[in-house]
């Protein structure tokens, strides 16, 4: 039970830690600094726009007014209208695309998938089951993701708030919490929630304390700048080198620890950077808010997408879907580098289509796929290739019960008559488990009811399996998450699965290791009419929905404050149009000589 010496005892390790931060070096300093100073506030003066600006740096964090910016649009019509061509319908290129047409632009966007959402899409299989790409949850620091769904009219209706708590759950149905409920809001539910969970024996808690206690957290309840600035030069190491340095043992990495990396970016803590983890830490020790999490009623096609694409149709902005971008085309100088890009050729015919403006909003696969090789003299876009992705696999699983119903044999066989809105048997929230290979799971039918429950069945069990489990076939796997699920959950052993689906994707986000950060790029890149989107650029937050929102905010913010002007996009556009054009009766000159010539050759 947790006391108050227990407060006490955190309360004064959280002292001396404070005291003590400024003598706190990390082990590779000297390379370190650099990458701190890289992505420290004044990162963010390297932006043309005041939007884009807000979005870098340590007040980023905690900046609530980012959800008013994502809610409001730009704010802004730009007095010139760019015909813009964006590819890639993912979140990025999507919100993107939200805020270029309502500053006056002229939006088409081209996406390779027969749907929209990348790696948040979802679709339905011929017999009417959702399918989806990956587990999703939205924590509560999502400001601008939350702001998009207040603009689109998704937030209140379709998310659904779970209880403060963060569930493990472990061999023999024994369940562990960090339980984030107290009176008293961040840091102290943060403590507490620590001191008191299940998930560690007293030696561990003990250990555990003292590491958090001399962690740059400790620092930024009272310097915030400072510890986060501490965080950021913690990129160069891993978690658990980081955690094991002063005090951190093994137990705490083994039984917590591991199930939250994998959570956060499907890597264990010797894999992971100390930056991603720590980040997330520090806005759940800032704001209590933060560790909230909610799970959309039903899938993210209905309930984020959806409303999305109906605010892009309503604004005239074209969706291609099944329509990849195959090349882009585009000028060069005299050493081979490219200067401009004139359009992009698209589809299964390779259509020509000029633009004055192109947006890249895609994965890491797909940038690297598209970039034509010249791209890669510069070195922005040459880092990009040095960026590596995690596999994972997600895996669907409808039984005739309620799996995570522990308590009540009876229930947990009962799925009689109406158990929709959440009624069905078992726990209405994200699992975590470091006893499985899938790190983080859900039972869709009660979390996210709306299209996943289904009268008269059970549990729509969603597991995310890693690098672990990734290279088996689809049969192996479901048997291996059923077996696991049984391990976990004993009593779901009496329950059969009635439906399952397995979804691969071979390079998912962008692997949050050690040194990976600084090779993120920009949204504006040296090619002055062609941007980046998509959560692995640079966004100061980790690969995620409300990652990749961001990029797609400070994208268009980016585009907003180059398209007027006589330098601006437009006016560079129309440079470049008359330049053609005067060039064209002398290229149409060479090329009747050319064949005049060839056609005397062969007289
Ligand atoms: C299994 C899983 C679980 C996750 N869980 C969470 C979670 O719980 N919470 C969270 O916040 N985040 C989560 N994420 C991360 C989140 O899904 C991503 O960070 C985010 O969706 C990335 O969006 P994006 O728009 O940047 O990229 P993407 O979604 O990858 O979009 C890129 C788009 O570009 C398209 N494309 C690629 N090449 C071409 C081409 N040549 N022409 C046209 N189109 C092309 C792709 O088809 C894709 O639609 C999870 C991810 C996965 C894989």
């Amino acid at each position: 039970m947790f006391s108050s010496r227990s407060i006490a005892f955190l309360a004064a390790v959280a002292a001396v830690a404070t005291s003590s931060c400024s003598a706190f070096v990390p082990r590779s300093a000297a390379t370190s600094r650099s990458t701190a100073q890289l992505y420290s506030t004044a990162e963010s003066d390297s932006f043309v726009s005041e939007g884009a600006k807000k979005q870098v740096g340590n007040s980023a964090f905690l900046n609530e007014d980012l959800m008013a910016r994502a809610q409001n649009g730009p704010g802004k019509k730009n007095e010139e209208s760019l015909k813009i061509g964006i590819v890639g319908a993912g979140l990025a290129g999507m919100i993107a695309a939200m805020d270029l047409v309502d500053a006056g632009h002229e939006v088409e966007m081209f996406e390779a998938r027969p749907f929209v959402g990348g790696k948040v899409s979802s679709w339905m299989d011929k017999d009417d089951n959702h399918i989806e790409m990956g587990l999703h949850v939205f924590f509560g620091c999502y400001y601008n993701l939350f702001g998009i769904m207040k603009r689109t009219g998704s937030f209140d209706k379709n998310l659904r708030v779970k209880e403060h708590v963060h569930t493990f759950v472990n061999d023999g149905g024994k369940l562990g919490a960090l339980d984030f409920r107290f009176p008293i809001g961040a840091p102290v539910s943060g403590l507490t929630a620590f001191a008191k969970t299940e998930q560690l024996g007293i030696e561990d808690k003990f250990h555990n304390a003292v590491r958090l206690g001399t962690s740059p957290i400790v620092r930024a309840l009272v310097d915030f700048d400072g510890g986060m600035d501490m965080v950021r030069e913690l990129d160069e190491i891993t978690f658990t080198e980081w955690f094991t340095q002063l005090g951190g043992k093994r137990g705490s990495l083994d039984r917590m620890w591991d199930a939250i990396a994998y959570a956060l970016g499907f890597l264990d803590c010797n894999d992971i950077s100390a930056r991603a983890m720590l980040t997330i830490f520090m806005l759940f020790a800032i704001r209590t808010e933060a560790s909230v999490l909610r799970m959309l009623d039903g899938s993210p096609q209905t309930g984020l997408h959806d409303p999305i694409v109906n605010y892009l149709e309503e604004r005239g902005v074209k969706i291609n879907l099944a329509t990849a971008c195959k090349e882009l085309v585009h000028d060069v100088d005299h050493d081979g580098k490219p200067t401009r890009i004139r359009g992009i050729k698209v589809g299964s015919e390779a259509e020509y289509k000029e633009y004055d403006t192109v947006i890249a909003a895609l994965d890491v696969p797909g940038i690297k796929k598209l970039l034509p090789e010249n791209f890669r003299k510069y070195d922005m876009f040459d880092k990009i290739y040095s960026l590596e992705c995690v596999p994972i696999a997600t895996v669907q699983l409808r039984f005739d019960g309620w799996v995570t119903e522990l308590n009540d044999d009876a229930r947990m066989m009962d799925i009689s008559g109406d158990q929709s809105d959440g009624r069905g048997g078992g726990i209405d929230n994200l699992l975590y488990s470091v006893d499985t290979e899938f790190s983080c799971f859900a039972d869709l039918a009660v979390t996210s009811p709306g299209e996943y429950y289904k009268e008269g069945e059970g549990s729509l069990i969603q597991a995310v399996f890693d690098a672990r489990g990734f290279t088996r076939s689809n049969k192996q796997l479901v048997e291996d998450c059923t077996t696991q699920l049984n391990k976990v959950f004993p009593s779901s052993k009496k329950l059969n699965v009635t439906w399952s689906s397995v979804v691969k994707l071979g390079q998912s986000l962008y692997k949050e290791a050690p040194g990976q950060d600084k090779l993120r790029p920009k949204q504006a890149t040296p090619v002055p009419n062609f941007f980046l989107a998509g959560s692995y650029t640079y966004q100061d937050y980790l690969d995620s929905m409300e990652g990749a929102t961001r990029s797609g905010l400070m994208v268009a913010d980016e585009v907003i404050a180059r398209a007027d002007g006589p330098t601006g996009l437009k006016a560079m556009s129309l440079e470049a149009q008359a330049a053609n054009d005067a060039a064209a009766p002398a290229a149409e000159e060479a090329e009747k000589e050319k064949t005049l010539f060839f056609a005397q050759e062969r007289a």
